[in-house]
C-alpha cells in the first residue's frame, strides 16, 4: 500500500481539517489506467454495459470509461445506504433506470468503495434477474475487513483499512466530492 503524506491541513480551506491525503489524484490516475488494462484483458474487444453506482461513483467512472477502449454502454443506479446510529443497518434503496437494458450484454457494476459488501451484493442481484451474459464489479476502493455481505469485486484500485474516506466523487455529508485526492477522515467525524 502507498505511503500516506502524513496529516494535515496544508491543504487547503476546502479540506476537512485533520484530513490526511491517503491516495493523490495523480496516484489514483495512474491506478484507474491500470484497472482499465486489466479490465480489457478480460473482455477484450467485446462489448459492454458499465452500470455506475451514484453518486459516489460518478468520477470514478467518467475516468474509467475514457481508458477503456471497447464499445460501451453506460447506464446508472442511484443507491443511498444509510448508515450510522439513526438507521437500522442494511437498510438500502437502490432506484433502477427503468431502462436497464441489459438481458444478454456483459454488465460491469462500477461503485466507489465496497464497505460492508451490501449494496453490490444487492445490485448484483437485481442485475442477475434480468439475465445479463456475465456480471462483474470495479470497486475504486476495497475495505475488506468491514465485509459483512458475501462479495467479491473482480476488479480493485486500493485496499484500506476501516477508515472513512472522501473526495475523488465521495462525500461526507453531501461535502467533499469535488477534491481530486482521496482524503482519510479522523475517526470520530
Ligand atoms: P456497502 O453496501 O458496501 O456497505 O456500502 C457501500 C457504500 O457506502 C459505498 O458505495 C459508499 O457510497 C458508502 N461508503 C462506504 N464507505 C465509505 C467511506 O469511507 N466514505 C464514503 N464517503 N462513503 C462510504
Ligand atoms: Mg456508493
Amino acid at each position: 500500500m502507498t505511503e500516506t503524506t502524513g496529516a494535515p491541513m496544508t491543504l487547503g480551506n476546502h479540506y476537512p481539517s485533520q484530513a490526511e491525503v491517503l491516495f493523490k489524484g495523480s496516484e489514483i490516475h495512474a491506478r484507474v489506467g491500470e484497472m482499465a488494462a486489466d479490465i480489457r484483458d478480460v473482455y477484450g474487444d467485446e462489448e459492454i454495459t458499465i452500470v455506475a453506482v451514484l453518486h459516489g461513483a460518478l468520477i470514478f467512472v467518467a475516468d474509467l470509461m475514457r481508458a477503456l477502449p471497447m464499445p460501451m454502454h453506460l447506464t446508472a443506479v442511484v443507491a443511498s445506504s444509510y448508515r450510522g446510529a439513526a438507521t437500522s443497518p442494511g437498510e438500502l434503496e437502490i432506484s433502477l433506470n427503468s431502462e436497464l437494458d441489459i438481458a444478454d450484454r456483459h454488465v460491469l457494476l462500477v461503485d466507489d468503495i465496497l464497505d460492508t459488501g451490501r449494496t453490490l451484493f444487492r445490485l448484483k442481484q437485481i442485475v442477475a434477474a434480468h439475465h445479463p451474459r456475465s456480471v462483474r464489479v470495479a470497486a475504486l476502493v476495497d475495505k475488506p475487513s468491514r465485509r459483512v455481505a458475501e462479495l467479491k469485486a473482480d476488479f480493485v484500485g486500493f485496499e484500506i483499512p476501516d477508515l472513512f474516506i472522501v473526495g475523488y466523487g465521495l462525500d461526507f455529508n453531501g461535502h467533499y466530492r469535488n477534491l481530486p485526492d482521496i482524503v482519510a477522515l479522523p475517526a470520530g467525524t
